[in-house]
């Protein structure tokens, strides 16, 4: 039985470790939005082109081919830039290309092109409320700004990327303002969405209440 998954909240709740995990359990494809939109701003931070120029930034959108490999990989016009999506210089950018609305529809429109021929669990910030409206399971993740820092901060720590703890703070708490107050499609909360508080849970706590309401989910769509 084919579903779709949403999954949104606040930078860093750890939205794709869990989805991630659930993917792999469930066998669903895992689609990272937000590499997406992070791929797309290291292209114009390649090009020289001003992040807070969406004219400027808009133009490149003929010119991007952004591929998520089922491995995590993800791809710019074939260039292999996984490590460098999630430098600091990149996230300080992406919430202002993220704002652009014909960048969002330019992206909107593959995500939702790989949802309908695969079960997916897709993670972002509008995937309840825009991509996805129709998907079967919509989870709001949040924790406090202070767990999710530290989770960001010890994720970097491990993958080698430089920062510290205030920057990774600041970066957080000034995605989320411009996420949740940008026009279209902001960071909201959907209606129909369950909102998961993870600030103290473990990561398997978090997969586990989430399958089990996709598990639900599932047998309420069989019984129909
Ligand atoms: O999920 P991640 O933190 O990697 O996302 C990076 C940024 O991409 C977010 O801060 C947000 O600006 C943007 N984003 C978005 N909509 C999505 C996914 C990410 O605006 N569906």
């Amino acid at each position: 039985m084919k579903i779709s998954i949403a999954i949104d909240g606040p930078a860093a709740a750890g939205k794709s470790t869990v989805a991630k995990k659930i993917a792999q359990i469930k066998g669903y494809t895992y689609i990272d939005t937000g590499a997406m939109y992070r791929a797309f701003t290291w292209y114009c931070m390649e090009k020289g082109v001003d992040c807070q120029n969406e004219a400027a930034c808009c133009a490149l959108i003929p010119e991007v081919t952004i591929k998520l490999r089922p491995s995590g990989q993800v791809l710019c016009n074939d260039i292999d830039i996984t490590r460098e999506i999630r430098e600091p210089r990149v996230s300080g950018n992406v919430s202002y290309i993220a704002s652009y609305k014909d960048i969002r529809l330019f992206l909107v429109e593959q995500q939702r092109k790989m949802a309908a021929k695969h079960s997916v669990i897709m993670d972002g910030r509008d995937i309840g409320t825009y991509v996805l409206p129709n998907a079967e399971v919509k989870i709001f993740q949040i924790a406090s700004v202070r767990t999710r820092a530290i989770r960001r901060y010890d994720e970097n720590v491990e993958k080698g990327i430089p920062c510290t703890y205030e920057e990774i703070e600041e970066d957080v708490k000034k995605r989320d303002y411009i996420d949740s107050h940008r026009d279209f499609a902001p960071l909201r909360c959907a209606e129909d969405a369950i909102t998961l508080d993870t600030s103290d849970m473990t990561v398997d706590e978090v997969v586990n209440a989430i399958i089990e309401i996709i598990d639900k989910k599932l047998a309420e769509m069989e019984g129909k």
